[in-house]
């Protein structure tokens, strides 16, 4: 295997001179290092939303006299423990992207994975007063798990529709060039700054702490989508400016259209 090297001590010797100690970490290592990784990440962030829960439960009680205070702070409770059911269901999915038992290989309609990513999003697209366009090929298929694949286009779709205006649209697109599948989600949002646009696809990362929380984010969509299209032998690319909006192109090699179901030849009654 390549050495990895990661530095273990840094001492300066002189202004111009650092005596950097590195040591090679093996495979293992590193992958259980981005285990210990992720549980410390993710028990953090989980403090926050259930420090929050356990605080409005607190005030729900104390208001028992003010109904329509109690009223207020049950829906915050709400809108809390819905939050916490959101990112413990990420957290899991994520998790078990990272582990290494095998995903299902089967053939995957692109169409249908658009289809249901859409779907689930289509209440949030209402609210958030954001139409959603599918345009471009029909009838491409990818291996692997349809439900793995199409969370990932919903987490894109989820944030395109975060991120943008009122009254703006929402762009998924599908082409095939090359063998290669391109999901692309595009939005005239917020846009991401150029020195952000890897690190957003990190756990927990959010670009703008206030406005992802505004937003009810959990930091994690992105980190899915990379690890599931990776998962599939593929890459995600992103293009954005600022004030101008973004472009997520999930990348998937192309299969072949399954062979038609041999339509079952009947004879006479
Ligand atoms: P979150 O749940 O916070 O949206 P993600 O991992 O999905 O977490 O995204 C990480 C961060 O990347 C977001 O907090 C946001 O700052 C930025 N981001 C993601 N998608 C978009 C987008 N379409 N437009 C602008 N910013 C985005």
């Amino acid at each position: 295997a390549e050495p990895r090297l990661v530095a273990v001590r840094a001492t300066r010797i002189s202004p111009r001179l650092t005596l950097l100690v590195l040591r090679d970490i093996t495979e293992r290592e590193r992958v259980e290092e981005m285990r210990r990784d992720f549980v410390a990440n993710t028990s953090h962030e989980l403090k926050t939303p259930v420090g929050a829960v356990s605080l409005l439960a607190e005030a729900v009680e104390s208001a028992a006299d003010d109904p329509p205070q109690v009223r207020i702070f049950a829906a915050r409770l709400q809108a809390e423990a819905s939050r916490l059911a959101l990112l413990t269901s990420r957290i899991m999915n994520l998790s078990r992207l990272q582990a290494s038992d095998e995903l299902p290989q089967r053939d995957v309609s692109i169409d249908e994975v658009v289809a249901s990513a859409l779907d689930a999003h289509a209440i949030q697209a209402d609210s958030a007063g954001v139409e959603v366009v599918r345009g471009g090929s029909r009838g491409l298929y990818v291996r692997g798990d349809a439900q793995v694949l199409s969370e990932a286009v919903g987490n894109l779709v989820a944030n395109a529709i975060a991120y943008s205006p009122r009254g703006s649209s929402v762009g998924v697109g599908v082409k095939a060039v090359e063998g290669v599948v391109e999901i692309a989600v595009t939005d005239r949002g917020i846009g991401i700054a150029e020195g952000e646009q890897d690190r957003v696809f990190e756990r927990f990362y959010r670009a703008d702490p206030a406005r992802a929380r505004r937003t009810g984010g959990s930091g994690l969509g992105l980190s899915i989508v990379k690890h599931a299209v990776q998962r599939h032998g593929g890459e995600v690319r992103l293009w954005s400016r600022p004030g101008r909006g973004s472009t997520f192109t999930i990348r998937l090699p192309e299969s072949e259209a399954p062979a038609a179901e041999p339509v079952p030849k009947r004879g006479r009654k």
